[in-house]
């Protein structure tokens, strides 16, 4: 079993909220709110969740983008919330993004070469510049693109080609774990399996670590290992891939997976139709957040927080249907 690279322990983004002439904090957005996972060298945790469940919040949170308001995330063992800019600065170059808009995440007025050059020039990576430039010829090149599109601009490519780029950065500076937020949600269903099976490629090639961020569950199955599924900031799920995919334990994953398409498979009979919205992290339900959605709701549900616990080996749950008192 390899160790893990990724430790978070009870991580927290409260974003407050202040009102009134003198700007006092009046409440909070609980954006993310007490999650916790280990992510192992070489695997590939998806986390999954519908949009301002806070997910990408967590993704931010890792690599230090977003400054913690509590918990803990230890990359190799250190504690990064408790490391100075210039230690963070160093490990940064073993922990790269890729994102969700790859238009938006490059510059349309730096050339291709440029973008993927400058990682390498702010980690002094490659100090010769010929070198450096062969470098981006030959990554170009892993990412399925040729040579000659370094000295082109972003707005010249597709969104596939551009996601292409994106990841082309991030390994530029030979990076041991890729945060991928969303990276295939803005492309094409043709396009979206060609990147995925490229990032599975590179896992294998460069011995990465993913932590993938999706709001579909059909889109990180295949990529894998484990999967977290998120609802208002807490992790409501989290199991072996394949585990999560044919027993589902939480009433909220059970919903979201009667909703992936299988091919050839009616499933329309056992589909779990959730009612309402996602309420406001701002003002969260009592007890369980899923309560007011969740079809299989109990009276403890509305007032007892479940408690996040293995349930069977490796598979994490937060639901008071399998907790042994259900009692109020
Ligand atoms: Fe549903 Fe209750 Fe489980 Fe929450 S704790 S998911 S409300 S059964």
């Amino acid at each position: 079993m390899s160790q893990p690279l990724l430790e978070v322990n009870n991580l927290k983004k409260h974003f407050p909220i202040t009102g009134g002439v003198f700007g006092k904090q009046i409440g909070a957005v609980k954006a993310v709110d007490g999650v916790s996972f280990s992510v192992n060298e070489g695997e590939t945790l998806g986390l999954v969740g519908e949009s301002g469940c806070g997910k990408s919040t967590t993704g931010r949170m890792l690599l230090k983008l977003l400054e913690p308001t509590e918990g803990e995330v230890r990359f190799n063992g250190k504690d990064l919330t408790k490391l100075s800019g210039g230690e963070m600065r160093k490990i940064r170059r073993d922990m790269q993004m890729v994102f969700q808009d790859p238009y938006a995440s490059l510059n349309p007025r730096h050339t291709v070469e440029k973008i993927i050059e400058e990682p390498m020039l702010v980690h002094g990576i490659e100090k010769d510049s010929k070198k450096r430039k062969k470098r981006v010829v030959e990554l170009l090149k892993t990412v399925g693109l040729s040579g000659y599109h370094a000295k082109r601009y972003p707005h010249q490519f597709s969104g596939g080609q551009r996601q292409r780029i994106g990841i082309a950065r991030a390994l530029a500076v030979k990076p041991k774990l890729i945060i991928a937020d969303e990276p295939v949600s803005a492309l094409d269903v043709s396009v979206q399996a060609q990147v995925l099976n490229l990032l599975q490629d590179l896992q294998k090639e460069f011995d990465l670590t993913y932590v993938f961020i999706a709001h579909d569950l059909g889109v990180v199955r295949h990529i894998s290992d484990r999967v977290g599924v998120m609802y208002l900031g807490k992790i409501a799920e989290l199991a072996d891939s394949e585990k999560l995919y044919e027993k589902p334990l939480h009433p909220y994953t059970q919903a979201l997976l009667s909703a992936v398409p299988i091919p050839d498979v009616d499933h329309e009979k056992d589909r779990v139709m959730l009612q309402g919205d996602v309420p406001s992290p701002s003002n969260p339900p009592s007890g369980c957040p899923f309560h007011t959605r969740c079809p299989k709701v109990m009276d403890v549900c509305k007032k007892v927080v479940p408690t996040f616990q293995e349930v069977e080996e490796n598979h994490y749950v937060a639901c008071h249907l399998y907790e042994e008192d259900k009692s109020i």
